[in-house]
C-alpha cells in the first residue's frame, strides 16, 4: 500500500503565510527569532518594539541575549533589595 508522502502533511500544517512572522520584533531588525515574550516585558528591557499593538513580541538570538542581560541585571538588583 503507497504511503503518503511527508510533503503532503508538512505543507497543510506550514501553510503560505501563518509561519512568516517568525522573525524579530524589535524595530529595524529583521533577524529570525529565537523566542517570543510580552512586549511589555521587553520594552521594559529598554528594545524598541517594530508593532506596538503586538502584546508578543518575537526576538532574535541578538536581542535575545541583550533582554535576557537586562532582565537579569534587574534581578540581580532585586535581590540586593531585599
Ligand atoms: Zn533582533
Amino acid at each position: 500500500m503507497p504511503m503518503e508522502p511527508l510533503e503532503n502533511l508538512f505543507s497543510s500544517s506550514f501553510g503560505l503565510g501563518t509561519m512568516a512572522e517568525d522573525k524579530c520584533g524589535v524595530a529595524g531588525c529583521s533577524e529570525p527569532a529565537v523566542k517570543s515574550y510580552s512586549r511589555e516585558a521587553v520594552e521594559k528591557a529598554g528594545l524598541k518594539a517594530a508593532d506596538e499593538k503586538n502584546k508578543r513580541m518575537q526576538l532574535c538570538k541578538e536581542h535575545n541575549k541583550q533582554y535576557k542581560k537586562v532582565t537579569k541585571d534587574e534581578r540581580k538588583l532585586e535581590n540586593l533589595g531585599r
